[in-house]
């Protein structure tokens, strides 16, 4: 079963929130007093995440995202990926995380079934990279990626959100760490989802990435794969990875965007940047057919396109950790 949208999209792409709380607290994120948190009776348990998930894929999702906050903080999500992973019909199970726990998790998330993992990773430089977590210690996270590796990973993807004059300086030493691992670096340009004064000189667009790399780099294009998302890719010519650019910001990916969101309490998004959503928790009190029916109709009315920056309808200001980046 494929579901196709209003406007032609097919969509396949779940992101999966399964907690609201974070172990970092990333400038660009969160404030540094960190953010209301969800109570515990407002947090879905999952048995009724893996319900939303399973009727997800009988509508034709293929690929599920587990994010957050920061997913591996949430006590038991091992046990409960293992049961999204047997989920028939689901392609692929991956997950988003700052890495800092893959020491002690990393095996178990594999034997779980995870097969793939994203690592956010925004500086190589202890300093810059402790100022944009508020503290957060680079070592650790890097003791993670190498975790990652020895437990069997394939090699991950890491997203750099880029920032002026924060850590764009490190953009080509992201970029060569392609050159001899067969890794994803992606670089995101910086959304305004806190609405902070000054966020547009902070934004270094995806162009402005790929002309720095490509002064030193040849650069050439690759293809997507359909459940790609809206990462460009590149490589660097006989580089053993590849390069993204992720642009929300110049350049909208929307005519291609093919997924929903799911926070941890339940409310599901067509948009990221499209209003209030819908509360799912009314209807895991009904049979499945009505929760189908609920995903089906945000699946197929996802909006055209985001309305980040129209200034007419500016979003309330809101924090990736609470719905899930
Ligand atoms: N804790 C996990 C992590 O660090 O990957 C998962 C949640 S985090 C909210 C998911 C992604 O959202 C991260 O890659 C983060 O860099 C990205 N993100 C958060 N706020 C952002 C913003 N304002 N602009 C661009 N990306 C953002």
């Amino acid at each position: 079963m494929s579901l196709i949208d209003s406007h032609g999209r097919r969509i396949n792409y779940l992101r999966l929130s399964v907690t609201d709380r974070c172990n970092l607290r990333c400038q660009y994120c969160m404030p540094a007093e960190g953010v209301a948190k969800l109570s515990h009776n407002d947090i879905l348990s999952f048995e009724e995440l893996r319900r939303i998930a399973g009727q997800a894929v009988a509508l034709g999702i293929e690929k599920i995202r587990i994010t957050g906050g920061e997913p591996l903080v949430r006590r038991g999500v091992v046990g409960f990926l293992a049961t999204l992973a047997a989920i028939p019909g689901l392609k692929e199970m991956v997950l988003t995380t700052n890495g800092l726990l893959l020491r002690e998790m990393a095996a178990e998330l594999r034997r779980a079934g995870v097969q793939r993992l994203n690592v956010s990773l925004d500086s190589l430089n202890r300093e810059t990279f402790a100022n944009i977590t508020r503290g957060g210690d680079l070592n650790q996270a890097l003791d993670g990626l190498a975790a990652a590796e020895e437990a069997g990973f394939p090699a991950p993807k890491i997203n750099m959100v880029v920032m002026r004059g924060i850590n764009d300086g490190e953009v080509l030493e992201f970029a060569a760490l392609t050159l001899r691992k067969a890794c994803t670096v992606r670089f995101i340009e910086c959304m305004p989802t806190r609405m902070e004064p000054g966020w547009k000189s902070l934004c270094v667009t995806g162009r402005e990435v790929l002309e720095q790399i490509a002064q030193r780099y040849p650069l050439v294009p690759l293809d997507q794969s359909n459940t790609a998302g809206p990462a460009r890719n590149f490589k660097i010519v006989g580089a053993a990875g590849t390069i993204g650019v992720i642009t929300p910001i110049s350049n909208e990916f929307c005519e291609s965007c093919n997924r929903i969101r799911v926070t941890a309490s339940g409310v599901a998004k067509g948009c990221l940047f499209g209003g209030e959503g819908v509360d799912l928790k009314p209807y895991l009190r009904c049979d499945d057919d009505k929760l189908r029916e609920i995903l089906s109709q945000i699946m197929r009315t996802k909006p055209s396109q985001h309305r980040l920056l129209n200034v007419d309808s500016a979003h309330a200001p809101f924090t990736m950790a609470q719905i899930g980046g």
